[in-house]
């Protein structure tokens, strides 16, 4: 793929729809079919859920809180694992009709952080919106949710994928290093954050965003998933989930900086890539690499992707549409 090119689509779509991400990265070949599954697997729940007539911010929280399930993702089981071998799990999410948002960090004993985030923007009554470590688990448990031990988080693949990076790399503090996509010199790959955006049948819009972080990250290292504006953000008619190198997409503030291009009544595909590659223009790791990493949007009229990785796992589903699986 030529340097910092975007690969972008858009389908114009007024009414109801959910567009979820399993992240953006070289996906090998091996993993696309578990891919697939888990993001056909995270659209059939939020069909039932949109269906009983959940808004769209409770309909985000169901079809994060399947891909976090499935194991496929670096999102609660199945998550990489940091330098102490242990899963520490991000996540937020945000209401486009209210601004309402809720977010956990660096959490290692919730099986669906996610659930844990979108209780936080009930029960902090707007005073509490964003919990890290034991002070989000002690909420949990104070919301009757049940901690579970950091071990049923570990998926055999990331246990393997952990014992060859510490063999490898010993403690380099490879977030400095990350780059979703492009040659993973020393990390070994796999960068499969989820996300999802939805749009209710009132039109009301949210986004959502859950992952494990890089590969062998130092303990308490945070990217831009569980930071509004950063790793998601909705307002009004507009919504984006990201994923890709957290450090970079921070920097840049990029879910903020879409929506409010939306907003200003941008063109929704051109927002996205012009962002992606300003953002690869801008930002560069030590080896002179431009940073890369992908998106999904929604306006009020139209649904996006658009990504600068060689792969991004993604799909969408609205009726009349059905449920469209990309070419990953
Ligand atoms: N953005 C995530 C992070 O930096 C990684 C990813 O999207 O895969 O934590």
């Amino acid at each position: 793929m030529p340097d910092g090119l975007v690969f972008s689509a858009s389908f114009a779509i007024d009414g109801p729809v959910i567009l979820v991400h399993g992240g953006a990265w070289d996906i090998p070949d091996g993993a696309v079919e578990d891919h697939r599954d888990g993001l056909k697997t995270a659209l059939a729940a939020g069909r039932r859920s949109l269906a009983s007539g959940h808004s769209a911010v409770d309909v985000a929280a169901d079809v994060v809180a399947s891909m976090e399930s499935h194991g496929a993702f670096d999102a609660g089981r199945g998550a990489m694992l940091n330098q102490d071998g242990r899963a520490q799990l991000d996540a937020g999410i945000m209401d486009g009709s209210c601004l309402d948002y809720g977010a956990v960090i660096a959490v290692e004993r919730l099986k669906n952080p996610i659930r844990v985030a979108r209780r936080l923007m009930d029960a902090g009554n707007g005073q509490v919106r964003i919990l890290a470590g034991e002070g989000a688990e002690r909420f949990a448990v104070a919301e009757a949710f049940t901690l579970i031990d950091n071990v049923d988080l570990i998926s055999e693949r990331e246990r393997d994928r952990f014992e060859a990076l510490r063999d490898r790399i010993g403690d380099v503090h490879t977030s400095q290093s990350f780059l979703p996509g492009v040659a993973d010199r020393r990390s070994g790959g796999g960068h499969d954050t989820v996300g999802c955006v939805v749009r209710d049948a009132r039109g009301h819009v949210a986004a959502a965003t859950s992952t494990g972080g890089t590969p062998f990250k130092p303990p308490g290292r945070v990217g831009d998933s569980p930071l509004p504006g950063s790793g998601f953000y909705a307002d009004g008619e507009a919504a984006v989930s990201c994923t890709g190198w957290g450090e970079a997409i921070a920097a840049v503030v990029l879910a903020h900086d879409v929506v409010r291009r939306i907003l200003d009544d941008e063109d929704l595909e051109l927002a996205m890539t012009s962002r992606l590659q300003a953002m690869h223009d801008r930002i560069r790791n030590p080896d002179g690499d431009g940073a890369r990493g992908g998106l999904i949007a929604l306006s009020g009229s139209a649904v996006a992707w658009a990504y600068s990785t060689p792969r991004m796992a993604r799909a969408i589903w609205a009726p009349g549409l059905g449920t469209v699986h990309l070419e990953l």
